[in-house]
């Protein structure tokens, strides 16, 4: 199944990227603060940013891989998890999980997505993607 993923590819490209990520793991997205809500180049950065799962960090690029075995019931345990573990409330993880299933389903593995509020494009596709 394909997923969006942390990287660290095409990091720069914009000068207010940032990736505090681990190389990929699975992110998701989180949830924009009042000061940048209306900008996703505004100071705090959320608004234009992935959240990893695992890190709790965040990053402005994601990679779409695909992971064999893989499952849409990993991908919400995954989400649930990682939302419990910062306190969030995890009602939102199956929501959120076919969101990014839909979302990274239609883009090759390779693509490179980033942020702009609640709006995720594609910035590039790396060929070949190696995994
Ligand atoms: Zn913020």
């Amino acid at each position: 199944m394909k997923m969006l993923t942390a990287t660290s590819r095409t990091q720069g490209q914009r000068n207010n990227d940032f990736d505090w990520c681990i190389e990929g793991e699975l992110v998701h997205f989180g949830l924009i603060c009042a000061a940048d809500r209306d900008n996703p180049d505004g100071h705090c950065g959320c608004g234009r940013s992935f959240a990893g799962l695992n890190s709790h960090r965040a990053t402005t690029t994601a990679l779409v891989r695909d992971l064999e075995g893989f499952t849409r019931d990993d991908y919400i345990e995954a989400i649930r998890s990682s939302l419990s573990q910062q306190g969030w409330d995890p009602g939102t993880a199956e929501d959120e999980a076919d969101e990014l299933i839909s979302m990274a389903a239609e883009w090759p593995v390779g693509a490179v997505a980033e942020r702009r509020l609640n709006r995720v494009v594609v910035r590039m596709v790396m060929i070949p993607p190696n995994g």
